[in-house]
């Protein structure tokens, strides 16, 4: 288990201890909603492109399905463990509460490194997962999505192989697809486009202003690029960015279409012209309003969080605040968009993709935009009213609005 990740699990579940002790949750059911239905684990053998085996370790947990099937997308990468995607899975059922998806959490991963395999090596590994979990998954059961290192060609190769494990054309099994194959417009931009409006949402709440806001990105991927360029069509200045690679930082602001082209050139955003260079990590502490951690979990921590300098976080990135952080940023007054709510546009247009599978009739751009639109405006206004309502901050706020509603639907169905 990489150090990243060390005790994920514990940390993941520390907002639904506070979350339990608003709402007076016995023990006993807090043990049940801490514990995943189903975790898979499999081993996936794929012929590499020199000719030798190798066993890739594959990964898919089911946390609940009192809500409905479980739903979630699967990560390609080197840190992948059963922690990571256990904690990622039980973020989903919170997340899908709270935006009111009728959805269980799920989540799926392969320990791998996608930067470092070719095409046709992807596509065979995406394959063997995709028939090594088959008989658990389909448009009732599990529907995955993308996530960290996986994209709309993975999809595709993964509802293909289903589709012939099963003998069915059923494009509900799986979300976040190619349009020519049922994928949903704006699903592409949907996790960027919600928290641009779950953004919007917050800045009027707490008074804040957009004109000449400095915003800080850590993460320059699928989900950052659309709303550094909402927000910077709003006046916003983008001040820092970063990858994996490394980062770069103009306290003047970058044009977020130029880093985009630069990073589909290169790889990286690092060596942007008129840039300072700056580490993956550094994003998070430079001077900015609005800090958007977009990559991956355990990123603002104790160690940093007391040079954290603003004003509100929105965090694209799945637990990139550790509940220590969390606290510390709490107390300085700071405004956080938990994740479970700012993130949530990418399950949400999800779902509208799922619908049109299902019903095999599609919306335009507008109607989809339109619909997520009201769905995170009205997920930030449940949070924030809760939060009021018991003098907490938003993230506890979001996970009692979603655990409610859980709760609810397990007692509906006489589990609890
Ligand atoms: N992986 C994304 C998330 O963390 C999307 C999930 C989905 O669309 O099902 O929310």
């Amino acid at each position: 288990m990489s150090e990243r990740n060390s005790g994920l699990y514990e940390k993941a579940l520390t907002p639904l201890m506070k979350a339990a002790s608003v709402l007076n949750i016995e023990s006993d059911i807090v043990s049940v909603l801490s514990s995943p239905e189903r975790a898979l684990i499999v081993s996936i053998p794929v012929k590499m492109d020199r000719g030798k085996m190798r066993v890739f370790t594959g990964y898919r947990v089911q946390h609940n399905t009192s809500r409905g099937p479980t739903k979630g997308g699967i990560r390609y990468h080197p840190g992948v463990c059963i922690d990571e995607v256990k904690s990622l899975a039980f973020w989903m059922s919170i997340k899908n509460g709270v935006v009111g998806v009728p959805y269980g959490g799920g989540k799926g991963g392969i320990t791998c490194n996608p930067k470092e395999m070719s095409q046709g090596e992807l596509e065979r590994l995406t394959r063997g997962y995709a028939a090594a979990i088959a008989k658990f998954v389909g448009p009732d059961q599990d529907i995955p999505a993308p996530d960290v290192g996986t994209n709309a060609q993975i999809m595709g190769w993964f509802a293909d192989e289903y589709y012939k494990i099963t003998g069915k054309h059923l494009p509900g099994v799986i979300t976040a697809k190619p349009l020519s194959i049922g994928g949903s417009r704006g699903r592409g931009t949907a996790t960027g486009r919600g928290a641009f409006f779950a953004t919007l949402e917050a800045v009027k709440t707490f008074n804040m202003s957009l004109r000449g806001a400095r915003v800080s990105i850590q993460g320059y991927g699928n989900v950052a690029q659309p709303i550094a360029n909402y927000l910077y069509e709003l006046g916003c200045k983008i001040v820092a960015v970063s990858d994996s690679v490394g980062g770069a930082y103009n306290p003047e602001g970058m044009n977020p279409t130029a880093l985009a082209e630069l990073k589909t050139k290169t790889r990286s955003v690092k060596g942007f012209p008129g840039s300072r260079e700056i580490s993956t990590g550094d994003p998070i502490t430079v001077d900015c309003d609005i800090l958007i951690p977009a990559a991956l979990e355990n990123q603002i921590t104790e160690k940093n969080v007391n040079d954290v300098k603003a004003k509100l976080i929105v965090e694209e990135a799945n637990g990139p605040t550790t509940p220590e952080a969390d606290k510390i940023l709490h107390e300085k007054g700071v405004k956080i968009i938990p994740d479970v709510l700012a993130n949530a546009g990418g399950v949400t247009v999800s779902y509208f993709e799922w619908v049109q599978n299902r019903i095999g009739y599609y919306w335009s751009d507008e109607e989809v935009d339109e619909k997520l639109k009201g769905v995170m405006i009205k997920a930030f206004k449940d949070v924030y009213q809760t939060a009021q309502q018991h003098e907490i901050d938003m993230r506890t706020a979001a996970y009692v609005t979603s655990v409610k509603k859980i709760i609810e639907a397990m007692q509906a169905l006489g589990r609890l």
